[in-house]
């Protein structure tokens, strides 16, 4: 690397002027500062001249040399100019000494004014390297913490972006779902009390507008929880047979009206199976809803069997129809959000394009695999392969029926049990009253400090507990004030609530409810849940 000579000062400090002068007149291309002795050099320096090398008499009054060398080295600003001593002592024990306080070299009295001049130009040519180096490295370094200053803010704001975002679905799945209690609620109630044939055929078309509008709330508020958070599988022992049929049944009414026949064959060697029953019903529900609406006439066919790949063994649910099929082009598209064949205003179906794309994520979660063979005209086999997964804990499918069976024993007998409703929603309190009523006798609050004061004045067998209370009082809270009532200490609190993200039946368990119940719920469930709890 090639200098200004010019602009580089050299500081020769020795207090012989025979010295001063002739290291002076051969380095005539330099900036020459000069000092007779240590003091005045600290004293240069201190006034403001930074050299960029120093020539370091070693015998000299006063301070001698290696003094002068150890204050330079300990001032922060000047530590890094190199020093070079000049010496007439050629002992080895001086030179290691120069060495040890941080000189670079030495030059022995009389000089070789060439070799002096070599190695001045050796030192300022690294001394200049290393300061670019320095000023590179520090250019560097503050580039860097900028750049970690702006990923730290876009990383923060991308995560409250994320807290609202998964407020936002909170919020709107709670004030979605309450609605859908009263909808769903009323339309199933109007089906099974309905005689007019007529009417009950508007009920059941309402019924299933809604369960439609549900699912498709469900879908989205589902995609966007899977995006914005890790999802948690949570398994449990279900019947295989006897849960296609319930999911099979779901769709027969609409098969039936589209003049479709509807067949299940289970082949499978697997009687209990063990996965997340949400999460697989939403899979079957989605290809079998699929499957009947895009068919116009023929079949469905749905077959449960097993397959064994590299020693594990699999459940698989086959679901083909004789409908539209997709072109070959499209089969991969499909599995992506939002991706339909048919798109834009000439689409003939239905449906937002999430169905699929929810059954892939669902069935990756589970570790199995999904398959697609399909041909234009003819129809489409939709098939998921899910690998049985371990079991952790069994809750045999045969107490549920039980409870079932012990619910409609109960229904004969008169001596009704009391449940307290704690609901702010009229049209809820409404819905549940009609479901319960040969259950049990239902005594309804509307807000926290009601619930608490009746809870105090009688002996309920269960209480119903809606989370969000409008007003006051929290369910939680409530339910906090009442489990500290002797009489309730062992009494089952239902959250019986439309907080449905990830995390909110745990939290309310750990608060101190017993039992949790999603809104919109089905009113079978309900009424397994009181039978189950009084
Ligand atoms: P949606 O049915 O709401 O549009 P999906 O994600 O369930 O959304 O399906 C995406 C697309 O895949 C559908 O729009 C349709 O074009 C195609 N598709 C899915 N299942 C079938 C099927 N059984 N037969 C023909 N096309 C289908």
């Amino acid at each position: 690397m090639s200098y200004d000579k010019s602009n580089s000062i050299v500081l020769i400090v020795d207090d012989t002027p025979e010295n001063i002068t002739i290291l002076g007149e051969y380095l005539a291309e330099y900036k020459i500062k000069v000092a007779r002795s240590g003091l005045d050099a600290l004293a240069l320096i201190e006034a403001g001249t930074i050299p960029d090398i120093i020539l370091l008499d070693v015998m000299m009054p006063g301070i001698d040399g290696y003094e002068t060398c150890r204050r330079i080295k300990a001032n922060e600003a000047t530590n890094e100019i190199p020093v070079i001593f000049i010496t007439s002592m050629s002992e080895i024990e001086d030179k290691v000494k120069g060495f040890r306080l941080g000189a670079v070299d030495y030059i022995t009295k009389p000089f070789q004014l060439e070799e002096v001049k070599t190695r001045i130009e050796t030192h300022v040519t690294l001394y200049n390297y290393r300061r670019k180096l320095e000023n590179v490295n520090s250019i560097l370094e503050q580039k860097v913490a900028e750049r970690t200053f702006e990923l730290t803010r876009a990383k923060e704001k991308a995560e409250e972006a994320n807290r609202l975002k998964s407020h936002f679905f909170a919020l709107m799945s709670h004030e979605l779902r309450t609605p859908m209690v009263g909808i769903l609620g009323y339309a199933e109630v109007l089906m099974d009390e309905v005689q007019n044939e007529e009417l009950k055929v508007y009920a059941e078309n309402l019924n299933e507008s809604a369960i439609r509008l549900k699912e498709t709330l469900e879908s989205i508020l589902i995609l966007t929880k899977l995006e914005s958070q890790t999802h948690e599988v949570h398994p449990a022992v279900f019947i295989l047979e006897e849960k296609m049929n319930d999911l099979i049944q779901r769709h027969m009414h609409s098969a039936n009206f589209k003049g479709l026949k509807m067949a299940y064959q289970n082949k499978s060697t697997s009687k209990e199976v063990y996965y997340d029953i949400t999460m697989f019903e939403i899979i079957i529900n989605n290809l079998i809803n699929n499957a009947v609406k895009y068919t116009d006439k023929g079949k469905v066919s749905i077959e449960s069997y097993n397959e064994t790949h590299e020693g594990r063994l699999y459940d698989c649910i086959r679901v083909s129809d004789t409908g539209i099929g997709i072109p070959k082009e499209k089969q991969g598209l499909i599995f992506e959000e939002f991706r339909q064949v048919y798109e834009g205003m000439t689409r003939n179906f239905e449906g937002v394009g999430l169905g699929l794309s929810l059954v892939k994520k669902y069935v990756n979660l589970l570790n199995g695999k999904i398959e697609l063979e399909s041909e234009v005209g003819k129809g489409s086999v939709f098939t998921i392969k899910l690998p049985q997964w371990e079991k952790v804990e069994v809750i045999p499918k045969s107490e549920v029926k039980d409870s079932v069976v012990k619910l409609k024993e109960r229904i004969a007998y008169p001596d009704k049990q009391k449940v307290l409703l704690v609901e702010d929603d009229r049209i809820n309190v409404e819905v549940t009253k009609l479901y319960l009523e040969n259950v049990c006798d239902i005594d309804i609050a509307y807000d926290g400090a009601s619930a608490i004061q009746m809870a105090k004045r009688n002996d309920y067998s269960a209480i119903l507990m809606d989370i969000n209370l409008g007003k006051g009082l929290s369910g939680i809270e409530v339910t906090k004030i009442i489990k500290q009532l002797e009489q309730y200490k062992e009494t089952p609190v239902i959250a019986y609530t439309a907080f449905a993200m990830d995390g909110d039946k745990e939290d309310f368990i750990k608060e101190g409810c017993t039992h949790y119940l999603q809104k919109p719920y089905k009113k079978q469930d309900l009424l397994d849940l009181i039978n189950d709890v009084i």
